[in-house]
């Protein structure tokens, strides 16, 4: 039997990325989107797709022009059976040229099954919350921190003879409030951001793990990790479950943030919230940047086809999304 509480940490967000890096001719992209749906997503719904579909689906992202994707989770597959085959899934997707193939681990075990896959990145959850953290993992935060200690020497090792190196990123779950705890204070996460980075990770995000966050929250959090962490400041984690996903994003976008997690279709619903998309919408979110002029590199026509294969892989899950739902709007086009 698994609990909520452990699904809900696994749940729990995480994700780094590439540091910002700033607009050139040469440069595909402004902003890196993640798309987190095969994890994310596939975790925290009942229906275990079959790995050609993921396969297929993860193809279809990759077209649509994905530049990294979050394929599983190095857990236990009594855990979460819906993930038991991420090395084979894993596999697969270092077949696409350009694609960060990223997986999530929760512990040492899971960062060497995931170093055997031949992952480009890590990124392990870490609960901004203590009682989160005990609740889900059974482990304080100084327990956590001596995982992740452990994790990273772990690539490191690996990294002394590897031909590329493994990068490693902590994504700060329940940073902008948790169930468990209500409020997470601002100094709290920030200071566990820091032991973070003094652990030597990459790169340290924030997750709305509960979709508690609002705009404003989001812009003082971001703008200070930024302050203490620079370049080693990551991704935003957002979720819609109050209907704040985008507005967040682009509270997130205005103290410079530029990467990015979202799901296709919004997959994974939120136990909170009935009835709603529980992370960002991939389609969504790409519209709203590209129509604003920044370049994503993602075809919003390749996610509709992305779209497509999940709804044949899918059929009962409710898929979310305004923008598959109302279609591109007359006369737009995407930055180029
Ligand atoms: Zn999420």
């Amino acid at each position: 039997m698994i609990s909520l509480e452990r699904i809900t940490f696994y749940l729990s967000e995480r994700k780094i990325h590439t540091p910002m890096t700033p607009a050139s001719p040469s440069s595909p992209a402004d902003l890196l989107i993640s798309e987190v749906g095969p994890r994310d997503g596939l975790q925290s719904i009942s229906a275990v797709m079959s790995t050609a579909a993921k396969c297929r689906w993860i193809d279809a992202l990759a077209a649509a022009g994905l530049r990294e994707i979050e394929v599983g989770s190095f857990v236990s597959p009594k855990l979460l059976p819906q993930l038991a085959d991420t090395a084979a899934v894993v596999q697969h997707a270092l077949r696409h040229p350009g694609l960060r193939v990223m997986a999530l681990v929760p512990n040492l075990r899971g960062a060497q099954a995931a170093l055997a896959a031949g992952v480009h990145k890590i990124t392990l959850p870490v609960s901004a919350s203590e009682a989160h953290s005990l609740a889900n993992v059974r482990k304080t935060h100084a327990e956590m921190l001596d995982e992740l200690c452990a994790v990273v020497q772990r690539v490191r090792a690996h990294n002394a003879t590897a031909p590329t190196p493994v990068g490693v990123e902590v994504g700060l779950s329940t940073a902008f409030g948790c169930t468990l705890q209500g409020v997470v204070p601002q100094d709290a996460v920030i200071r566990l951001a820091l032991a973070c980075a003094e652990a030597g990770v990459d790169e340290v995000g924030l997750s709305d793990t509960t979709g508690m966050a609002n705009p404003a929250q989001v812009r003082r959090l971001f703008r200070r990790l930024q302050q203490e962490l620079g370049e080693r400041a990551g991704a935003a984690h957002l979720h819609n479950t109050r209907g704040l996903g985008l507005a967040n994003a682009l509270a997130a976008l205005d103290v410079g943030v530029r990467a990015f997690d979202s799901s296709l279709a919004g997959l994974g619903g939120c136990p909170y919230a009935p009835g709603a998309s529980g992370n960002v919408v991939t389609e969504d979110l790409v519209f709203m940047f590209e129509a604003m002029g920044l370049r994503t590199g993602v075809d919003l026509d390749g996610l509709l086809r992305a779209r497509a294969v999940l709804r044949e892989a899918l059929p009962d899950e409710p898929l979310y999304g305004m923008v598959p739902e109302a279609g591109l709007p007359q006369g737009f086009s995407p930055t180029h």
